[in-house]
């Protein structure tokens, strides 16, 4: 289990320096199907950092680690999947970060549930970078204004932006997407402050994404091995 871990740690650091980045490069481990042991394992490790798609799963797998032991908050959660209104109160309540706002509807709901907590909940606006029909996500010019909501509401907290480009797409045209969230994101920081975090990038592009100017990586695959079907 170490090995991949480490390289991937490894191969993240070297893009960065290579890139010539000054700040941090983060990596989310995407545990998404994997079991509470995996999450564990990977923790006992040094990660800290998990993102789930589901709220449901995410609960079951902090619930088996609270009974094996594992402090409230030693981990950090992050939603990365879609999110449906009527699940937004659990959003707020159990993770830490939302990486796929993508909707004003969704923020005033969010803010409310967040209010006994402890600290805001952390929101990355998801962008649909490419205009895929079938995708999550705001389109490109609708950020101004959903980051203005977000910023005005009391319990969270506008860290950034997150996206996914299209899959299928090849890698000349990957970087343009991942160029074109790298400006966006650019104009959101001359705009609000605390605006520190570029979530792009997967196992399969994630060196690309940080040449282009990510500051988190979110990687299932290459440090878990293939998801069961
Ligand atoms: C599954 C998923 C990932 C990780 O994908 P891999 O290709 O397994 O690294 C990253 N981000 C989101 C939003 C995902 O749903």
């Amino acid at each position: 289990m170490s090995a991949p871990l480490q390289q991937i740690l490894a191969r993240i650091e070297t893009a960065a320096r290579a890139a010539g980045r000054d700040g941090p490069v983060s990596l989310l481990a995407v545990s998404k199907t994997q079991p509470a042991s995996a999450v564990l394992a990977l923790h006992r490790l040094g990660q800290h950092a998990f993102g789930e798609n589901y709220v449901q799963e995410a609960q079951a797998k902090q619930r088996a680690l609270a009974e094996a032991g594992l402090a409230d908050g030693a981990l950090e959660w992050h939603l990365i999947g879609p999110l449906q209104s009527n699940k937004a109160r659990e959003a707020a309540l159990h993770f830490d970060w939302l990486q796929s706002l993508d909707r004003e509807k969704l923020v005033a709901p969010l803010s409310r549930h967040r209010a006994g907590r402890p600290t805001p909940l952390n929101v990355l606006i998801q962008v649909n970078i490419d205009g895929e029909a079938s995708k999550s996500g705001c389109a490109p010019d609708a950020v101004p204004g959903l980051a203005r909501q977000v910023v005005a509401a009391k319990y969270l907290r506008l860290r950034g932006l997150m996206a996914i480009p299209e899959p299928a797409a090849d890698p000349a045209r990957r970087r343009t997407a991942f160029r074109r969230m790298r400006a966006l994101f650019d104009g959101l920081r001359a705009e609000h402050d605390g605006i520190d975090t570029l979530s792009m990038g997967m196992s399969d592009d994630f060196e690309l994404a940080i040449a282009e100017g990510a500051t988190m990586v979110r990687v299932g695959t290459a440090l878990f091995g293939r998801r069961g079907a």
